[in-house]
């Protein structure tokens, strides 16, 4: 692809970073968290972008840019959940109200999916 490598340490960084800046929460779960991130550096290092590491991606930056990780589905699934699709992010309150993080629908639709 032509760019670095990204770590596991480049992408944690970046995960902190997104969150810290946005007033976000990440999953307090360290092993949940780590296979998320080990998921964004796979896929950062397999198509050149952060492409979301719970969903498939077409491996097309242009046609994975709504699930470029924070994706454009983050914010109202944290609004209507309290979390990402992924559970990565977390709104401070979801995470301070104890609640049980559950799967949520996918708000992708299904025609920007891949079959
Ligand atoms: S669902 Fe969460 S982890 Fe996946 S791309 Fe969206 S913000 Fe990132």
């Amino acid at each position: 692809m032509g760019k670095k490598e990204k770590t596991i340490e480049d992408t944690l960084r970046f995960v902190h970073m997104v969150s810290k800046k946005q007033g976000w929460a990440l999953n307090p779960d360290p092993e949940f968290l780590s296979n998320l991130v080990d998921g964004l550096t796979i896929n950062y290092n397999r198509y050149g972008y952060y492409a979301c590491p719970c969903r498939e991606a077409w491996g097309e930056k242009e046609k994975d840019k709504d699930i470029c990780c924070p994706c454009v589905y983050n914010v109202p699934d944290q609004e209507e959940h309290g979390h990402c699709f992924c559970a990565l992010f977390l709104t401070k309150e979801f995470l301070i109200s104890g609640k049980e993080i559950t799967r949520i629908p996918e708000r992708r639709p299904e025609n920007l999916q891949p079959d």
